[in-house]
């Protein structure tokens, strides 16, 4: 009987983990984040397409 409570709670909170991030992909922290969008400048930020250096000396993400 306990053994089939830890289950459902286990169950539980895979659900709700699954829901949380199919909802809100924006709640979870950025480590967690796949990066999206052209490579951008570490340095100034600017967007760099087809190039791997920035114009400002810094290099893309
Ligand atoms: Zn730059």
């Amino acid at each position: 009987m306990l053994v089939k409570i830890i289950f459902l709670f286990l169950l539980a909170m895979v659900l709700v983990a699954l829901i949380g991030r199919a909802f809100f992909p924006s709640a979870l922290p950025r480590v967690m984040q796949k990066r999206s969008g052209p490579p951008r400048c570490g340095k100034c930020g600017r967007y760099l397409i087809g190039q791997k250096t920035c114009d400002c000396g810094g290099k893309a993400k």
